[in-house]
């Protein structure tokens, strides 16, 4: 029988009772491309699939969302290119 594949160490910390595959206190800080700030809340992007589109087999119209976070600061959308560099 397969033998249950332990790739978690003993060590990871255990937030909100789900196990993280990577120690966060080795994450490195990541600020706002923007101003620099640290601090981001979430928001939610919303999508429409089409209904009409291919691979929809639904053939319903479907709200998807996305995670994305915004800088407490100035507003600006981690990982988005900033604005001032507009190609
Ligand atoms: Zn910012």
């Amino acid at each position: 029988m397969p033998e249950p594949k332990r790739t978690i160490p003993m060590m990871v910390p255990n937030i909100g009772g789900q196990k993280l595959p990577f120690d966060i206190s080795q994450a490195t800080p990541k600020n706002c491309d923007a101003c620099g700030c640290q601090h981001f809340m979430v928001a939610v992007r919303l999508g429409l699939i089409s209904g009409m589109a291919s691979g929809n087999i639904t053939g319903r119209d479907q709200l998807v969302k996305f995670e994305v976070y915004l800088c407490i600061k100035c507003g600006h959308e981690y990982g988005q290119p900033v604005p001032v560099k507009r190609e």
